[in-house]
């Protein structure tokens, strides 16, 4: 992104401290003139082409809390990495100190009481195999090289969130190294205010180096693929959509989208017995005839990598969300008009997520993460790889959603937020949790250490 963060001032030939680092850190430090530097500075998202002045990667929790009082002491701004797949680049920065948290991966499942205990700088998949292996779940994001990290502390979305809600909803306690240094472990019991705001603004208040999760029973095939229908028929398909998502079971995840290449389809995974699947999606399956119809029984765990190709690291990205009340045929016609509007060389679409049951079982106010309510949500993505696109994908991605802004509902989902900024925060939040993040940042984090990130203001 063309977006620059207030980085300090210093270059990596100012940092004289890191000899001194390098006596008291046992992981790695990568320095620019440094074999490696390069593939240490990349994120996910090509944009994001930024020149940190070192790179560390942190072997274990002191790790953390030296490579934090030496940034401090230097005055770098800190950039914190888990997965690295922050949509605006947030992992990394120019001039400063990416905590890179990628050796400090694995995860443990106690299959007696059904929980994980995963490191902060795990991926999905190291979650979900190490929980299927034990006939576990947690739902998680759809793309398995996605950082658990970033992930959760925004909310979590994927294709078990009506069954099973969002990842907060299923986080017990985190780990993490304060602003000041201190490891402080935050559940609904210790600590129950931080523990609030870390589920869903979660990026500003530290550094996690463990995530402790409730897993969920799921030791059978479960049901997973597509129906692709001609644009033209977007509205009826959408019309069926609505019906399964407001009548499907708990176990039905839905996802309705258009493309650039002119097609509308349904995406569906049911997590039940395959003969309740059968029979719960036979509406959908009849509909038509499809262009195609990939719809079969399936292991999750296949159904958790089936994206990490389509969506793998280094190429150019744009999104833009919205909650919506409902999805209406005016909501899908504002889509398909957008998405014959693509620009050239981009692939671009939108779909639109069921939400509703135990996302919306949660009290609004009972996490800081904000839209609950919604029965939707909706996203316009682009990618592409041509630097010169850059604009016209972004405006793409923005007046499609200017013009689906009447039909949308309150909050913003803060993970796809490409935008960074003053204010920024407040329009993800809304004004009371906003200000109520306020004063728990004054309290963990006054001075703003934790600032890349949608930032709350202290
Ligand atoms: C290909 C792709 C697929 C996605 N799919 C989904 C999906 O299915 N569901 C969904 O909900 N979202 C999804 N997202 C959005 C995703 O949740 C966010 O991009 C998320 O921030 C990525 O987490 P990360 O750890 O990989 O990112 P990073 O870039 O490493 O970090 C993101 C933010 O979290 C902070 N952070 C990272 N690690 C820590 C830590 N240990 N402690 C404190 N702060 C930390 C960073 O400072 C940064 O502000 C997807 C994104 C991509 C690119």
């Amino acid at each position: 992104m063309t977006t620059r963060h207030p980085a300090g001032s210093r270059s990596c030939a100012d940092v004289k401290g890191v000899s001194s680092l390098r006596h008291v850190f046992a992981g790695e430090i990568v320095l620019p003139d440094e074999p490696g530097y390069d593939q240490a500075r990349a994120v996910w998202n090509g944009m994001a082409d930024r020149r940190p002045a070192l790179v560390v990667r942190p072997t274990e929790v002191d790790d953390v809390v030296s490579a934090l009082r030496f940034a401090r002491d230097e005055d770098l701004v800190i950039a914190v990495r888990c997965g690295g797949h922050s949509i605006p680049g947030l992992s990394t920065c120019d001039d400063g100190i990416v905590i890179d948290l990628s050796k400090m991966r694995g995860a443990e499942v106690d299959p007696e009481r059904r929980t994980a205990r995963i490191s902060g700088g795990s991926l999905l998949a190291e979650l979900d195999d190490a929980a299927q292996e034990h006939g576990l779940v947690c739902p998680v994001g759809v793309v398995s090289h996605t950082g658990v990290a970033g992930l959760t502390l925004g909310g979590g979305m994927g294709r078990l969130q009506r069954k099973h809600g969002l990842t907060i909803d299923n986080l017990v306690a985190v780990d993490l190294v304060t602003a000041d240094g201190r490891v402080v472990h935050a559940s609904e019991d210790e600590h129950p205010e931080l523990f609030w705001g870390l589920r869903g603004a979660g990026a500003n208040f530290g550094i996690v180096t463990a995530f402790e999760f409730r897993l969920h029973p799921l030791d059978h095939a479960i049901t997973f693929g597509t129906v692709v229908h001609p644009l033209e028929r977007a509205r009826e398909l959408a019309g069926l959509w609505r019906e399964l998502a407001e009548n499907g079971p708990d176990e039905l995840f839905l996802s309705f989208g258009v493309t650039h290449e002119e097609e509308a389809y349904v995406t569906a995974l049911h997590s039940g017995p395959p003969e309740r699947a059968a029979r719960d999606l036979a509406d959908l399956r009849a509909f038509g005839p499809p262009t195609s119809d990939s719809i079969k029984a399936m292991p999750y765990l296949d159904t958790q990598h089936l994206a990490d190709e389509s969506q793998d690291w280094g190429h150019r990205f744009y999104m833009k969300s919205a909650f919506l009340p409902a999805l209406t045929d005016e909501v899908v016609d504002v889509c398909v008009e957008h998405a014959t509007r693509a620009p050239d060389g981009a692939e671009t679409g939108f779909s639109v997520w069921a939400w509703g049951r135990r996302i919306s079982d949660v009290p609004e106010d009972g996490t800081a993460f904000t839209g609950r309510a919604a029965a939707a949500w909706l996203a316009a993505e682009a990618m592409w790889d041509d630097a010169e696109l850059d604009e016209a994908a972004r405006a793409w991605g923005r007046e499609a959603l200017a013009d689906l802004a009447p039909f949308a509902s309150d909050g913003r989902y803060v993970n796809d937020v490409a935008e960074v900024g003053a204010g920024v925060a407040r329009t993800v939040y809304g004004d009371a949790k906003y200000d109520r993040l306020v004063a728990l940042k004054r309290e963990w984090d006054p001075d703003n250490v934790f600032r890349l990130n949608q930032n709350i203001q202290p």
